[in-house]
């Protein structure tokens, strides 16, 4: 059956015209594209030299017909849209026609195809912008596409690829990327003899998270859904207090396509802010089905931007998704047994996670420390979601148990040593306090409701030019928090009023840093900001020693707050030392207790 036509001249111009080829991962990026366009349960992805000497992808598609395949090298030739409103509801990868024909001009390719009519199939070989051949060869359904000698006809283009194995490394992104959002087909794909990656069909994207990243990633990552009108998001993303050094683990897709986003990626960060420590990215993989008319995937030349109709509401679905994951139940730091080897270099963890994870898929899944009582009552996830996702990862997000730990003691009038049925914990005092009064602190800012204390005599205080200038754009949330103060002129102001949380002596101290802090941020996270420095201020200190009474109602009341893990700051609050390690570590095998 025939289906390509030649869009017309006027559909044609509204096309985001651009650069389409301009490194290997691009011709594997078309081609794969393509296999899944034409519905492949299999891809089989080759490449040698980094890509520069060969591509080839095959796929089982539907294929072609001998009539199809004459013109699909043609410019703006497609089975996709035919007219102008097709372009404003794009179902599918591809819609330009512009691939083949971009791919034919810079290299020398050969088509093999077959839409399965009658056992044949049809052979035709390209060089730069010249047919070679047409041949009628016997070939099953579906399609075989071979590129070779990228820009053999451009030495300019072709002198600014990398080496061979960067462009290696950009192909794997390019196939893990696309593979993690088709579960449901197989990829396979080979540096010359080498398979890199081989993952049959599964079917949800956790499981095929596993496959691609292995379980050390998988087994870092919660499950995250949020849904807003006809726009959903589904997806996995770190555990509070996970995270990586680099942004590499970050894959977005809308209605599976891979996209970059920088507003998706500002959500991430805001998500995350204060569940991760600081200098970690998120690791996530966001699946977002939107309407296709609320979609504009017409806006870059290599369709990896695309535009939100309600891009206001996509932003809030990450807020929302990661938060209700969150939500579910705090995770405690866990402490490492021993220091691990030097992370991975630079660009060579990508190649490394996908060449580990060759374990047949099921044993793998279920990893140790699975314990069974754990798999019932996690009760989230679609269809395609959730279900088979490795157990491993969705252990940790089990809530903790809702008895508080039991204080032990303090050590070196720094740490509050708790013990309760997963381990023993170490507690940063002050981390600790700060977190309990930083939850008070926000509870009592919402309501608007800071006790105020006046003081007789007002205070003066003498800013510096910077300070002054920050107190002048922070006066109003400082006013709101209870700190009364009028300018005097000059660059004097006169406390009248401090939050009746300290005395006089301290609130001079604690006013100027809320000043310091407050500056060069702006709205919301100012006043997060001053809340969190207001509540460092007023904690505990480190150094200080503290009764049982004091310990026991402050560790009772970090476990109430939403986030007992984490200070506002981002510090980690609390170590949990596992029983099994120390068990391990006195050689007394779990197994053996009691003897
Ligand atoms: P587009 O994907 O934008 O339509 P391409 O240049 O990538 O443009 O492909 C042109 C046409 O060739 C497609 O619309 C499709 O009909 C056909 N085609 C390309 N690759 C395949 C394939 N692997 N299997 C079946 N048909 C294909
Ligand atoms: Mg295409």
């Amino acid at each position: 059956m025939n289906r390509i036509r030649v869009l017309s001249e006027g559909v044609a111009a509204k096309i985001a015209a651009g650069e389409v080829i301009e490194r290997p991962a691009s011709v594997v990026k078309e081609l794969v594209e393509n296999a899944l366009d034409a519905g492949a349960t299999e891809v089989r992805v080759e490449v040698q030299a980094g890509g520069k000497s060969l591509v080839r992808v095959a796929d089982n598609g539907r294929g072609m017909s001998a009539e199809d395949a004459a013109l699909c090298f043609k410019r703006h030739s497609t089975s996709k849209i035919s007219d102008e409103q097709d372009l404003d509801r794009i179902s599918t990868l591809g819609f330009r026609g512009e691939a083949l024909a971009s791919i034919s001009a810079v290299a020398r390719v050969t088509l093999k195809t077959s839409d399965g009519a009658g056992g044949k199939g049809v052979m035709i070989e390209r060089e730069g912008e010249k047919l070679v051949s047409v041949t009628e060869i016997a070939f099953p359904r579906g399609t075989t596409v071979e590129v070779r000698d990228l820009f053999f006809n451009l030495p300019a283009r072709r002198k600014f690829l990398r080496s061979d194995r960067s462009e290696l490394s950009f192909i794997v992104r390019t196939v893990t990327g696309i593979a993690a959002a088709f579960p449901e087909t197989r990829f396979v794909l080979a540096h010359g003899e080498r398979v890199l990656l081989d993952c049959p069909a599964v079917r949800t994207a956790g499981e095929r998270i596993y496959q691609l990243f292995g379980r050390e990633v998988a087994s870092g990552l919660m499950e995250i859904k949020a849904a807003e009108g006809s726009h959903h998001l589904e997806g996995y993303a770190s555990l509070p207090l996970g995270g990586r050094a680099d942004r590499s683990l970050q894959h977005v897709f809308v209605n599976r396509r891979p996209v970059r986003d920088r507003m998706i990626m500002a959500a991430l960060n805001q998500a995350y802010a204060g569940i991760l420590e600081r200098n970690r990215a998120p690791e996530a993989f966001l699946f977002f089905s939107i309407p296709f008319e609320e979609v504009d995937v017409n806006v870059h030349p290599a369709k990896s931007e695309v535009r939100f109709s309600n891009a206001q509401t996509v932003f809030r679905l990450v807020l929302q998704a990661v938060q209700a994951a969150v939500a579910r139940g705090p995770v405690l730091k866990k402490m490492q047994p021993a220091a691990g080897g030097p992370a991975p270099a630079q660009g060579e963890g990508v190649l490394r996670a996908v060449a580990e994870p060759k374990l047949p898929w099921g044993e793998a899944a279920i990893g140790p420390g699975l314990r069974p009582e754990d798999e019932a009552g996690t009760g989230h996830g679609g269809p395609a979601f959730g279900q088979g996702f490795p157990e491993g990862a969705v252990h940790e997000l089990q809530p903790q148990p809702a008895a508080t730990p039991r204080v032990i003691g303090q050590y070196e009038n720094l740490y509050i040593i708790a013990s309760a049925p997963e381990g023993l914990l170490v507690i940063d005092q002050h981390n600790a306090h700060e977190r309990v009064l930083y939850d008070r602190f926000v509870e009592i800012d919402r309501e608007r409701a800071w006790p105020v204390k006046m003081l007789l005599v007002p205070e003066v205080v003498e800013l510096s030019a910077s300070d002054f200038a920050a107190f002048e754009e922070a006066a109003a949330d400082l006013e709101a928090m209870g700190f009364l103060a009028d300018q005097m002129g000059g660059r004097s102001v006169a406390l009248k009023g401090y939050p009746d949380l300290f005395g006089p002596a301290e609130a001079r101290d604690v006013f100027l840093s809320l000043v310091a802090e407050g500056s060069g941020r702006a709205g919301e996270e100012r006043r997060k900001r001053l809340l969190a420095t207001l509540a460092c201020k007023s904690a505990v200190k480190a150094g200080e020693p503290l009764n049982m009474e004091k310990m026991s109602y402050l560790v009772e009341e970090l476990f109430r707050t939403g986030q007992p893990a984490l200070c506002p700051h981002g510090r980690p609050i609390v170590l949990r030392i596992e029983k099994d390690d120390l068990d391990r570590g006195l050689g007394r095998p779990a197994a053996r207790a009691g003897r």
